[in-house]
């Protein structure tokens, strides 16, 4: 049997659910096909996701399911033995939210259907099929095939249907990392005393250094209504090289770290997810975007900006969905959706973007973070110990040279080794 859509989404992530929504809200007749059931079961994130984006997308965010809006940021540097240096910042507006991308996708995907999208779940597309001139003309799942003028391939980060396509090559562990979450339930009430919270208020807290193990990654918390979202994103080829446990014994590590357990001690660990996750979005980026009748969007795209302090994954996929969505409908009244039309109308408007073009001027911070043993290990030990020296004192009192000095000394840093790294970390920045 064969139906026929003007437009097929593959995967109802982000990306997916954004674009059939943009599709279908200009008239255009949109089939979305999830693999999982339901929308977001197959998703994993951290928690926290940037309102603007999803503001310029959808119009409002009526209806979203904001566990949180974060109020409160934190930047830790813990050491081996669990010195940690925290900056804290609040009191500026609040511009992003904590949700579970459960509910989030399952919303957006509301959205689209809202919008006159047939959203079909529990079916794996297998293949993108192509005509005999070799443009892509529907995609093929479990032996049905359904025919579309044009496919949006929202498919996320393994990309295999575009592998399978020959439109990317296998992804190298280099450009991926490895994210493990779990949510603990605490009470609503313990949120908030806990992390010192107004009420509604949402906490947003990134740690590096010895909560990775002093592997490249980082940790991350976020806080929710009743519960917290806890856990780490390590990058793949540096974590498989150095890695000596479990992936899980380490996010339990995490979650009963002394500096941290008191947040979430007797709550009950109520989800627990890994995947991965383009470490650079940008080195992940397929060459071209497009293809005749095809457009890529979200994570399968490299729409992804890593950070180490910031991760943007939900707004940029919601982003190039919703461009992707726009750009089908502008096809169609435009003669088709040719490549060449394509590029104009999808491509190189995103790649004019802000999104897009902050992670082209950023991908030295990106590649800076993969800096590997020296930041992740040794400059957290040299500030442990400096702070030690400053804080625990006994009979003398160091002067903040002498502290430094000691502590560079014990980390293995030299104070010039320091300056160059300084140097060549602003250089790539
Ligand atoms: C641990 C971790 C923490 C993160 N934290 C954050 C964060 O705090 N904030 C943030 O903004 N971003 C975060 N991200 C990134 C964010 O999750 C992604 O960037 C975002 O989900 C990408 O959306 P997407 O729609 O492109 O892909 P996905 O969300 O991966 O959705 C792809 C969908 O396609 C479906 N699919 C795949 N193949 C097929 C097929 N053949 N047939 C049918 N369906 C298919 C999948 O089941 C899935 O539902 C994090 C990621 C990880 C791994």
């Amino acid at each position: 049997m064969c139906v026929r859509f003007d437009a097929v989404v593959v995967g109802a992530g982000p990306a997916g659910a954004a674009a059939a929504y943009a599709a279908a809200s200009g008239g255009l007749k949109v089939l979305l096909v999830e693999r999982g059931r339901g929308a977001g079961s197959k998703q994993v994130y951290g928690g926290k996701v940037y309102s603007h984006y999803l503001e310029e997308a959808l119009g409002d965010l009526k209806g979203a399911p904001i566990e949180r809006w974060v109020g409160k940021e934190r930047l830790s540097i813990v050491d081996d033995a669990g010195r940690t240096a925290t900056l804290e910042y609040e009191g500026g507006s609040t511009r992003a939210f904590t949700a579970h991308l459960t509910k989030l996708a399952a919303w957006l995907v509301d959205r689209a259907t809202s919008a006159g999208a047939v959203f079909v779940d529990e079916v794996r597309v297998d293949s993108l099929r192509r005509d005999p001139s070799g443009r892509f003309s529907g995609v093929e799942a479990g032996g049905e095939l359904v025919e579309a003028d044009v496919i949006i391939d929202a498919e996320g980060v393994n990309r295999l249907l575009l592998e399978r396509a020959g439109l990317v090559e296998r992804a190298n562990t280099r450009d991926l990392a490895l994210g493990v979450k779990e949510v603990v339930r605490i009470g609503e009430k313990e949120v908030e005393e806990r992390f010192g919270l107004d009420k509604g208020e949402g906490l947003s807290w990134i740690l590096v250094g010895g909560v990775t193990g002093g592997l490249p990654g980082g940790a991350f918390v976020y806080t929710n209504k009743d519960t917290v979202s806890l856990g780490l994103v390590l990058y793949v080829d540096a974590a498989a090289r150095a890695i000596e446990e479990p992936v899980h014994s380490m996010i339990e590590k995490l979650r009963t770290h002394p500096a941290l357990h008191r947040y979430w001690a007797d709550g009950d660990v109520v989800e627990y997810a890994a995947k991965l996750t383009p470490e650079s979005g940008y080195r992940y980026m397929p060459r071209r975007l497009v293809a005749d009748g095809l457009m890529v969007a979200g994570d399968a795209a490299g729409m992804l900006l890593n950070l180490g302090y910031t991760f943007r994954g939900v707004d940029y996929a919601v982003y190039s969905g919703y461009m992707a969505g726009r750009a089908a409908i502008a096809a169609r009244d435009r003669g088709g959706p040719t490549e060449e039309n394509l590029r104009e109308l999808y491509e190189e408007p995103l790649r004019r973007s802000r999104p897009f073009r902050d992670l082209w001027r950023l991908r030295g911070v990106e590649r800076a973070m993969e800096g590997g043993d020296r930041y992740f290990r040794r400059y957290p030990t040299l500030m442990g110990a400096a702070l030690r020296s400053v804080f625990e004192l006994g009979e003398s009192t160091p002067s903040i040279y002498e502290a430094l000095m000691g502590a560079a000394e014990e980390s293995g840093i030299s104070i010039i080794g320091a300056l160059v790294d300084a140097l060549m970390m602003a250089r790539s920045i």
